[in-house]
């Protein structure tokens, strides 16, 4: 499929007389149309809720569009519990499955009364002894070990990765929890990360469907959701197929009438966490063109750098880039296209075929609505970009201004001798 921006040249030149380069910015209608079209995927179950992931994105503007949804917030840390409680998400619409988990954390998620998701066994106790009780509604996250594979396609590997409980915690983890006094469970799992295939959450519904099965079997706890988690994926290629969310909730419909409804478990409620799938392809890095180099290799070095968009230095990650003006040039050019990190990693793009690219020239840096930003940090003494959002009717609203060197400098506050500097 060929990837086109949400944005045009025109749009983009009037944008910048207010908003320098670079910038992030997401698409309104795009985020829309998405959770629309989610919710009907999984209108089937009468308790069905998203939760949306806040760390893939954790804007307030944004995520008060899919709240407007009735989605709520899946929570991994203070601050997104904070942002979440501010924007009016509360209770059990939010929540908190976090790992390695601060008990000042713990607290926080039981006083604003959002479901609290633990990672291990031992926390039991440990959450217990912080708040003094065990909450009447719980989850359990679950680690099958193992990998998990699609037919011969290994997807990840649970038996490596460091969340959840094996099968014997989790059963005694819902006999200790039912004594301590919770009534309402809860299991979820995340086993692989940006799926690009209707097969994954179908798979991973199985597996949890029929682990809820056993539990209750074996343990006669309530179980009322299970929460499929994220990771259901984006095309980050033009080549790939976009999932397809109606068949990934009926593929997902298919199991729970196959396995939790002849149980008798057919008013479990379905939660997902997705991140990635809710803003992931509404979203986009602007930067422009400010040196070309020739050395080894052409360079071509933009205003924006791994500080704006990290996943490529950290994971090698693919994102589409259109030099906009020149969608219809051929890609007669050979460039990797730089940030100004003193890190070679530092590089969006590496022998990436694009048209002739002149100074000045916009690029887009496609599919950065998830863990875009929200990755940045702060390498270099450099700050982070403003986000924008595309409003329907097509005005730019800023949703967060671009970092000042004040904002960088403001934790040095402790030394009197800065006072001058960030004044
Ligand atoms: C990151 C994360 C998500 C969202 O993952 P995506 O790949 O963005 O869908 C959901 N749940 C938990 C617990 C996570 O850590």
């Amino acid at each position: 499929m060929k990837k086109e921006p949400f944005v045009t040249l025109e749009q983009l030149k009037e944008i910048e007389k207010t908003y320098p380069t670079p910038f992030y910015l997401y698409d309104e209608k795009g985020i829309r149309e998405n959770v629309k079209d989610l919710k009907e995927a999984f209108s089937w179950n009468k308790g069905y809720k998203e939760y949306f992931a806040v760390k893939a994105t954790p804007n307030p503007f944004l995520i008060r569009i899919l709240q407007e949804y009735g989605c709520g917030c899946d929570c991994s840390s203070m601050t997104e519990l904070m942002l979440s409680n501010e924007i009016g998400v509360k209770g059990e619409d939010i929540m908190f499955s976090s790992n390695d988990t601060p008990a000042e954390e713990f607290a926080y998620a039981a006083k604003l009364g959002a479901i609290i998701n633990l990672d291990d066994y031992t926390h039991i106790d440990f959450l217990e002894r912080t708040i003094g009780y065990i909450p009447e509604t719980i989850s359990c996250r679950y680690n099958p070990g193992g990998v998990f594979q699609i037919s011969n396609d290994i997807m990840d590997n649970p038996g490596d990765s460091k969340y959840g409980m094996t099968y014997e915690q989790l059963v005694n983890a819902y006999k200790v929890l039912m004594k301590k006094g919770a009534k309402r469970f809860g299991i979820h799992a995340f086993l692989a990360s940006n799926t690009v295939t209707n097969e994954y959450y179908p798979m991973l519904a199985r597996v949890l469907f029929e682990t809820a099965v056993r539990l209750k079997e074996e343990t006669g706890a309530d179980i009322q959701f299970i929460n499929l988690s994220g990771g259901i994926g984006i095309p980050y290629y033009p080549d790939q197929e976009p999932n397809d969310i109606r068949a990934i909730g009926e593929g997902v419909r298919r199991m729970y009438e196959e396995v939790l409804v002849p149980a008798g478990m057919g008013n479990v409620a379905i939660y997902t966490e997705l991140g990635r799938f809710m803003m992931g392809p509404y979203g986009c890095l602007v930067t422009k063109a400010i040196h070309e180099k020739h050395i080894h290799k052409e360079y071509i070095g933009c205003d924006a750098c791994a500080v704006n968009l990290m996943r490529p230095a950290m994971y090698g990650a693919y994102h589409h880039i259109t030099v906009m003006g020149k969608e219809n040039e051929p890609c007669d050019h050979i460039y990797d296209v730089t940030g100004s990190l003193c890190e070679n990693n530092d590089k969006f793009a590496i022998d990436r075929k694009l048209p002739k690219i002149d100074k000045g020239d916009f690029l887009v840096i496609h599919d950065t609505g998830a863990h875009g930003f929200a990755m940045g940090y702060n390498y270099n003494g450099k700050l982070k970009s403003a986000e924008l959002l595309l409003r329907e009717d097509g005005r730019v609203q800023i949703i967060r201004r671009a970092e000042t060197p004040k904002d960088y400098f403001a934790t040095f506050d402790c030394f009197d001798i800065l006072k001058g500097l960030v004044d």
